[in-house]
């Protein structure tokens, strides 16, 4: 099994958790928001299940 984010984060299956972008996690009283630092709109509509711009977080589970 690989990483799977913490659950409080929106959109588990959102590919913006697991992208070297890194994405920004911009959290409010309500809710949290994933701010992608490379698409010109900044908040894709997620869950994001493709994206051009993807790159893997990690090569492998041994994350640091
Ligand atoms: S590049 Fe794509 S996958 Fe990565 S954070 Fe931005 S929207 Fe998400």
């Amino acid at each position: 099994m690989d990483e799977t984010p913490p659950s409080s984060l929106p959109y588990p299956t959102s590919l913006c958790h697991r992208c070297a972008a890194p994405p920004k996690y911009v959290r409010t009283k309500t809710s949290t928001f994933i701010l992608c630092p490379l698409l010109p709109q900044k908040y894709p509509p997620q869950p994001v299940l493709r994206c051009p711009l993807f790159r893997p977080k990690s090569p492998g589970p041994e994350e640091k």
